[in-house]
């Protein structure tokens, strides 16, 4: 007889191991978030460059005080399945002012963006259908293709042309056709090309959905008319939760066919709660959620970077090790910056991933560019990524 929980402690362990001799292994480290831009770990007071809480609204006191509110009003949990008896009276009013936000018929709000992608996807397509997905979309949307079971092409990212051609070649193979993309890529902070892409599905009869995590909130983006704009509610607005925008009848199909919504419980009504909260802030302060971004092309520009396009601002330094001293370089000087390795990036590819919010002291940004120049650039002699 074999010790059944002996060979899979060994299989763990070796596992670990083999993380551990590539520096890619990852650990939990307690954070104290000790306001919406300083986090104490380890006994250290660090300014965070890391989180993607881009108007600093998870600690806003008008949004928590939103959120203890519906909690002391309806209780913590929601009880169910929004299906059976989870559906409570906040998330029509959420799912309305998300519709009217991305100028769509319809929303339906998920238990998280991760949930939303993996039960969207599936609901729409299937085996004899084709996927056409940026290559750096987000590890959701490739979760979610592959459970839909249909053929799955990356195309290059950003590459227009390159989806093109595989639309020409393919596209009549397969009885429908999806086309996936961030909008707003979340390790690199480019943009995806969201006019020239439904152009495109347009000429092949393909459907285009967008994955704006993040960008609600915070770039100022006009109506693109894209018919499925998935995204969260855990990044700018400060809460958690996934969301779909879309017409009335997909919105419908989405509800009864996407496992991840049919049979994951609904939100907490806090959670909803602030959510609603922190989408009326940002209404009525759009100087004040226009920072971010400002935030970070002050920082490109210290740097000679190109210029920033949303807040995220990433430096590629190469392989793990570059980027984890780099990372230890910057926490020595007070600022947390998270390095990030593969697989969340590809190989080669490891870098320190910038988020600016709207809280962070313009001063603060010059000291950390003014770091970068003189400890960190000059260390490394990878080209810079654009
Ligand atoms: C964070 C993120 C998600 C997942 O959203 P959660 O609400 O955190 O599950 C999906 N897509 C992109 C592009 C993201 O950055």
């Amino acid at each position: 007889m074999v010790n059944t929980a002996t060979s899979l402690d060994a299989f763990a362990r070796g596992k670990l191991a083999s993380l551990d001799a590539q520096r890619l292994r990852r650990q939990l480290v307690e954070s104290h978030r000790d306001d919406a831009i300083w986090i104490t770990r380890n006994g250290k007071r660090l300014l965070s460059f890391s989180c993607n809480d881009y108007l600093n609204l998870t600690q806003h006191p008008e949004i928590v005080e939103a959120s203890i509110t519906a909690t002391r009003r309806w209780g913590v949990g929601s009880g169910g399945s929004r299906l059976v008896t989870g559906n409570h009276p906040l998330f029509s009013e959420l799912e309305t002012k998300l519709a009217a936000l991305k100028g769509c018929e319809a929303a339906c709000v998920f238990g998280s963006g991760y949930l939303a992608n993996i039960g969207i996807i599936p609901a729409i397509v299937g085996k004899s259908d084709l996927l056409l997905v940026d290559e750096l979309a987000h590890a959701c949307i490739w979760a979610g293709a592959a459970l839909s079971g249909g053929r799955v092409i990356r195309f290059s990212h950003n590459n227009v042309a390159h989806a093109a051609d595989l639309l020409a070649v393919h596209r009549h193979e397969h009885q429908h056709a999806l086309m996936l993309t961030d909008h707003v890529f979340s390790m690199d902070g480019d943009l995806a090309p969201v006019g020239a892409l439904m152009n495109l599905a347009s000429q092949h009869d393909a459907w285009l959905m967008t994955d704006d995590a993040h960008g609600l909130g915070v770039l100022r983006t006009t109506p693109h008319q894209v018919p499925l704009q998935m995204g969260t509610l855990s990044k700018a607005i400060g809460a958690y939760g996934g969301y779909l925008c879309a017409s009335r009848p997909v919105v419908e199909l989405i509800r009864n066919r996407a496992r991840s919504f049919v049979y994951s419980t609904g939100l907490p009504p806090g959670t909803v709660a602030a959510a609603i909260a922190a989408l009326d802030f940002i209404a009525r302060e759009p100087a004040y959620a226009a920072r971010p971004l400002a935030r970070a092309r002050q920082f490109t520009l210290a740097l000679g970077l190109p210029e920033a396009e949303s807040p995220i601002v990433p430096l590629v330094l190469g392989d793990a090790e570059t980027a984890l001293t780099a990372s230890d370089i910057l926490s020595e000087a007070g600022f947390l910056v998270a390095a990030i390795r593969p697989p969340t990036v590809p190989p080669g590819t490891s870098r320190l991933r910038f988020t600016f919010t709207a809280q962070h002291p313009a001063a603060e940004v010059d000291r950390l560019a003014a770091l970068i120049k003189s400890r960190i650039l000059p260390a490394t002699a990878a080209p810079q990524h654009s």
